[in-house]
């Protein structure tokens, strides 16, 4: 994924000449702008925090949200998809340093999140997401995708009717090689691909 966040459309569209297929955006204002000037073959993912309010734009702009962490917020998204007669594939963001500050779900509470989101029709799981602490030996942040992997695997063989555990996105610039080792299936890359070397 190139995460698009705060590069300019003209930039976005040269990352798209030279192959890239996934866009991940943070914030909702810029995604509306990037959409209407980019009319390309595309998936968007939603990686921001979102708000409540933000929802039903977020689900007329997106393929995929990453970030869900909540009942209520994945219940406003329930409520709009079922208006517009979709189905919105999400994956739950882990708070996999169990980081005060941080958005996200800790660990503990992933699971019970799933049951709840398997039972409403309009919204799907489709893995987990982790940022993970900020680190600045990407090997410090092995321990969190590891753990990370290890729900998903547990979620994969729950048995849980109406999920579909198939994308793990974890590792952004400077630790994907270590996301990938440990089973990453989306990195989430910005500064390596929009800024000089
Ligand atoms: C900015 C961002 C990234 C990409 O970070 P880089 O260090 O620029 O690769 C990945 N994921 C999320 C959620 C982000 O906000």
């Amino acid at each position: 994924m190139a995460v698009a966040k705060g590069r300019e459309p003209s930039a976005v569209l040269e990352a798209i000449d030279a192959g890239v297929r996934l866009i991940g955006e943070n914030y909702l204002q810029e995604a509306e702008k990037a959409r209407q000037l980019i009319d390309a073959p595309l998936e968007w993912h939603f990686i921001g925090h979102l708000q409540r309010n933000k929802v039903k734009k977020a689900v007329q702009l997106f393929s995929m949200i990453e970030t869900i962490d909540s009942l209520p917020l994945a219940q406003d998204i329930e409520i709009r998809c079922a208006e517009l007669g979709r189905t919105m594939p999400v994956l739950i963001e882990v708070n996999s340093g169990q980081e005060a500050q941080k958005w996200g779900l800790v660990p503990v509470k992933v699971r019970t999140l799933v049951q709840e989101i398997a039972q409403l029709p309009h919204i799907r799981v489709m893995g987990l997401m982790t940022m993970g602490p900020r680190v600045g030996d990407p090997e410090e942040a092995r321990p969190y995708f590891v753990s990370t992997r290890q729900i998903f695997d547990d979620l994969k063989k729950s048995g849980i009717a109406n999920i579909e555990m198939r994308y793990l996105s974890m590792g952004m610039s400077n630790s994907y090689h270590v996301a990938i080792r440990e089973g990453a299936n989306i990195v989430r890359i910005g500064r390596q691909i929009f800024e000089k070397q």
